[in-house]
């Protein structure tokens, strides 16, 4: 009989691997490419693997300053030869002729029938346009071998992979002017809550009674960019029924997910729920995560709907942990998941949660973990001021110097 009561009073939630598990497999990625300048294509999600045209480098050519020489004319140091030719980068030399050193700089083409550079540095120039040879080379020394980065045919970016600025230059080296690419996810985005106002619209000594400021509204817009997508920003929807059901309606209709924050549990003011009931179907979920727990997930007509926490760091984190790896396989992406690192935990954490919680910390100079002091799922400060999050399991305490699992926000907020 107790146990039946604490179990009505506690209802059960749903783990969040198996709530990630659920959206992906709702996650059909779009239709439709976009092909893009390889300059704009940072942080989109290529569609076509970049198959390489050519060989890189497409020369053998030397590393080094220096001089080109065939080794049979360099058997022991001292050795003196003429200068028969002078090659820079740009430049295509002549046949290295038996028994001459071609001056040659850094990644100029060498010269057919060398075998080795001498750099510069195991040189000395002498009168008439000789050289003599200090060091004895060994085969291939200081030789960039034409195809040693990218074979011809070699793919050197698969379909899927989120393009950084280290994949453009990439792409850029095998002549790839444009690339193809997933195309944009429209998301729309709102935040209900009649106690929402906006900075720059109420100046913070004249902010009415119970007013906030929406804090969820920059960082919820600002992760979307960063996750490519093209946001229609709603802005504040009041708590109505009508204006939340008009929102709804006609953001459905172009977008591929509609974001809400807020009004998203069961409450009189929580009108999200039964406006995205009336027009499509719902799915409340209370995930077993800290901060975190109420997520919803639903359809209005062909657009996704998820409605997020209101509480800021609740929001920021569900954000993180659900939204994100969605939005990147809608782009195609397979590996979608946050990876975490071990590391060692410099602060104690004895209240065991039953859901897992996500705590908010900073690496420290011995390499540790430090721990925001305020944990509170408002307390945005503790998102802003570190580095990332221990993941800790359910149940879990943490002493000082356990070996814990650390996301770093780079894996959260990118
Ligand atoms: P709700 O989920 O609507 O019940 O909101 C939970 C808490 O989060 C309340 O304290 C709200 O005032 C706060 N909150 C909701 N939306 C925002 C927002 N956009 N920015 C800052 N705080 C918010
Ligand atoms: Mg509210």
């Amino acid at each position: 009989m107790p146990a039946a009561v604490a179990a009505a009073a506690r209802p059960p939630m749903k783990p969040l691997d198996e709530a990630l598990a659920d959206l992906l497999a709702l996650a059909t990625p779009l239709a439709g490419t976009d092909t893009v300048d390889t300059f704009d294509a940072d942080g989109r999600v290529l569609a076509v693997a970049a198959v390489s045209p050519l060989q890189v480098p497409p020369h053998d050519n030397s590393a080094m300053d220096g001089y080109a020489v065939r080794r049979a004319d360099v058997a022991a140091p001292g050795a003196q030869l003429p200068v028969s030719q002078r090659i820079a980068a740009g430049s295509a030399g002549l046949p290295l002729a038996a028994g001459t050193a071609a001056r040659i700089f850094t990644g100029a083409p060498v010269p057919p029938g060398a075998d080795a550079i001498v750099m510069q540095e195991d040189c000395q120039a002498l009168e008439g346009d000789r050289v003599q040879v200090h060091a004895v080379p060994a085969a291939h020394q200081w030789i960039r071998r034409a195809g040693e980065d990218i074979a011809l045919g070699a793919e050197v970016l698969a379909a899927g992979t989120r393009l950084t600025p280290a994949a453009l230059g990439l792409a850029a080296s095998i002549g790839l002017a444009r690339l193809t690419v997933a195309r944009r996810p429209r998301v729309a985005l709102f935040s209900t809550g009649d106690e929402l106002v906006m900075p720059g619209e109420v100046d913070p000594a004249r902010m009415p009674p119970g007013a906030i400021y929406n804090s969820n509204r920059f960082f919820l817009r600002g992760l979307l960019r960063r996750l490519g997508c093209a946001v229609t920003d709603l802005g504040i929807v009041p708590d109505r029924r009508e204006a939340t059901l008009e929102a709804l309606r006609g953001a459905s209709l172009e977008h591929d997910l509609i974001l809400t924050s807020g009004g998203v549990s069961v409450g009189e003011e929580d009108h999200v729920k039964p406006a995205v009931e009336a027009l499509g179907r719902l799915d409340l979920w209370q995930i077993a995560m800290k901060p975190g727990k109420p997520f919803a997930h639903g359809r209005i007509g062909a657009a996704h709907f998820m409605g997020l926490p209101g509480n800021p760091v609740s929001s920021f984190m569900t954000f993180a942990l659900l939204v994100r790896p969605f939005l990147l396989r809608l782009q195609g992406m397979q590996a979608v998941a946050p990876q975490s690192v071990a590391a060692t935990a410099d602060f104690d954490w004895p209240r065991a949660d039953r859901r897992r919680e996500f705590l908010r910390v900073r690496r420290n100079a011995a390499g540790g973990l430090d721990l925001f002091p305020h944990q509170g799922s408002g307390v945005l400060t503790s998102v802003a001021w570190g580095d990332g999050v221990v993941d800790t399991p359910a149940g879990q305490t943490i002493a000082r110097g356990d070996t814990v699992r650390f996301i770093p926000w780079a894996e959260l907020q990118s």
